[in-house]
């Protein structure tokens, strides 16, 4: 089942946390709405009883990075 990512950057040297554009992660499963693998012929009504319609919930990703985010960087 597809999900969101959302990555959130967290720079350590300034403090300041950037959010990244949201990416979507497909899967490959049939059965899913969102799949690159879901048959172009599977459409409601059945689909909706066959297949996930919805995304998974969004997993959320905040690496620490050990330097100045990109605007700190630009005033220097
Ligand atoms: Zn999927
Ligand atoms: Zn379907
Ligand atoms: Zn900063």
């Amino acid at each position: 089942m597809c999900f969101y990512r959302r990555v959130r950057n967290v720079y350590l040297r300034c403090g300041h946390a950037i959010n990244l554009p949201e990416e979507e992660i497909k899967c490959d499963s049939v059965r899913c709405k969102f799949s690159p693998n879901h048959p172009s012929t599977c459409v409601p009504p059945s689909c909706t009883q066959t297949c996930w319609q919805y995304h998974q919930f969004p997993q959320q990703y905040a690496p620490n990075i050990d330097d100045l985010c990109p605007n700190c960087k630009a005033q220097r």
